[in-house]
C-alpha cells in the first residue's frame, strides 16, 4: 500500500517557487552547532549507538527541563507518541477529548480505535475550555490539550491544565502537546510530568529547532505510563532513532540564547504580518504565541483565499471545518512574511 499523508504531509508538499508558510515548519534549519553535531554522526554511522547518544539526549533535556532523566523518552517526530497513547488509553469504551480547532491526529487514532471523540469549542480567549472538556466526557481515558494551540498559536494558562490534571477521572491520562512551546515566553507543563503518573507531555525538534525532516520528538512521562505505551515491541522502542537526529537535537536543547533569538526574529516576523493585514481591515485571531497566526477573511471561504494566495506564489495553510472563513498561516523569515504581505496587497479586494 502506498501511503500518502494527509493533513500536514500534503500541506508540506513543495510547490515550485512558492513561498512555504503552510506547514508550521521553521524557515530555516538546525542550529549551525547542531548540524555540526549531525555530522559528526554521519561519519559515525557504522555504529548503532557510538557514544551513549541516547543516554546524552536524556541527559541533557532532563537538565533544561528540570525533570528526571527516566521520565524522558526520545522518538522520531511527536506524531507516533501522540497515536500510541491514544492506542494505549483510549478504546470503544474510554473516549478522548480535545478542543476545535485543534492539533487533529488525535481524532483519526480515536476513529480507528472506534473511541469517541468529542470536540469542545476554544473559549472566548482561544483556550482550551478546560471545564467543559471534563464535562462533556466525564469518564474519557484521554483529555488532549494543545499549548500553544495548533491552528490558533493560542495558550491555555497552566492553572487550567492543572485544574484538568487534579479533576480528570485517576486512571485517565492528560496528554499535554507543546510542540510549539519554545516561543513562549513563560511556563511550560513539564513539571507536572516531573511527578505525576497521569500525564504525559509532548514536545517536538520539528518547529524551533528546524528538524522536521530529521525527525526527533520527546515525551516526559513515568516510566509506569510508558510501559502501556510501549508494550508491542518491548520497550526497545528508541532504537528506531537515527543517531544523527538524536546528537542534533542533544546539541539544540542548551542553547538558550540561540533559541530566543529565533524566536525574538520570528515573533517580529509574525507581528508585521498581523499588524499588516489588521491595517487593512482584515480580522487576525488574537493571542498567538506561536510560529502560526490565523486569518478571518469574512467573506471568502479559507479555500478559495489559499488558492488566490498560491496563484500569487505563496502556499499558506489549511483550515479547520468548524471555521470555514479562517486560514491558518505558519510564520516565516521576514523576508517571506513581506513576500506574503505583498501576496495579500495583490489578493484582497475589501
Ligand atoms: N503536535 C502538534 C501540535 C503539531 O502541530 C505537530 C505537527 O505539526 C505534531 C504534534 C507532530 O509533529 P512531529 O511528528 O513532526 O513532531
Amino acid at each position: 500500500i502506498r501511503v500518502t499523508g494527509a493533513g500536514a504531509q500534503q500541506a508540506a508538499k513543495a510547490v515550485a517557487g512558492a513561498v512555504r508558510i503552510g506547514a508550521n515548519e521553521c524557515w530555516t534549519g538546525p542550529f549551525p552547532v547542531a548540524a555540526q553535531a549531525a555530522f559528526k554522526l554521519v561519519q559515525e554511522g557504522n555504529r548503532y549507538e557510538p557514544d551513549n547518544e541516547h543516554q546524552k539526549l536524556f541527559d541533557a533535556v532532563a537538565a533544561v527541563e528540570g525533570i528526571p532523566a527516566d521520565r524522558v523518552t526520545a522518538w522520531p517526530g511527536s506524531s507516533d507518541p501522540l497515536s500510541r497513547v491514544a492506542v494505549a488509553y483510549a478504546s470503544p469504551t474510554r473516549g478522548i477529548v480535545t478542543a476545535d480547532p485543534t492539533y487533529e491526529a488525535i481524532w483519526r487514532t480515536g476513529d480507528w480505535l472506534g473511541a469517541k471523540v468529542t470536540k469542545v469549542p476554544l473559549t472566548k480567549d482561544f483556550a482550551h475550555d478546560v471545564k467543559a472538556m471534563l464535562a462533556a466526557d466525564p469518564n474519557a481515558g484521554v483529555y488532549y490539550i494543545c499549548s500553544p494551540n495548533n491552528p490558533t498559536g493560542t495558550i491555555t494558562p497552566i492553572a487550567d491544565i492543572e485544574w484538568l490534571a487534579n479533576n480528570k477521572p485517576k486512571d485517565a491520562i492528560l496528554v499535554v502537546d507543546e510542540a510549539y512551546i519554545h516561543w513562549v515566553d513563560g511556563p511550560n507543563a513539564a513539571r507536572l510530568a516531573a511527578t505525576r503518573d497521569d500525564v504525559l507531555i509532548l514536545r517536538t525538534f520539528s518547529k524551533l529547532f528546524g528538524m522536521a525532516g530529521m525527525r526527533l520528538g520527546l515525551t516526559f512521562a513515568s516510566p509506569a505510563l510508558m510501559e502501556k505505551m510501549m508494550r508491542y515491541d518491548g520497550g526497545q522502542v528508541t532504537g528506531m532513532l537515527p543517531m544523527t537526529a538524536v546528537a542534533c537535537g542533544t546539541a539544540s536543547v542548551g542553547e538558550a540564547a540561540l533559541i530566543k533569538a529565533r524566536r525574538a526574529e520570528m515573533v517580529a516576523a509574525r507581528e508585521k504580518s498581523v499588524s499588516h493585514l489588521k491595517a487593512k481591515g482584515i480580522k487576525v485571531i488574537p493571542g498567538s504565541q506561536a510560529n502560526m497566526f490565523m486569518i478571518d477573511w469574512g467573506k471568502k471561504t479559507a479555500k478559495e483565499m489559499q488558492a488566490a494566495l498560491l496563484a500569487a506564489n505563496v502556499q499558506i495553510g489549511r483550515n479547520w471545518p468548524i471555521w470555514p472563513t479562517v486560514s491558518r498561516v505558519s510564520v516565516g523569515s521576514m523576508e517571506e512574511m513581506e513576500a506574503f504581505n505583498a501576496a495579500v496587497d495583490k489578493v484582497w479586494k475589501a
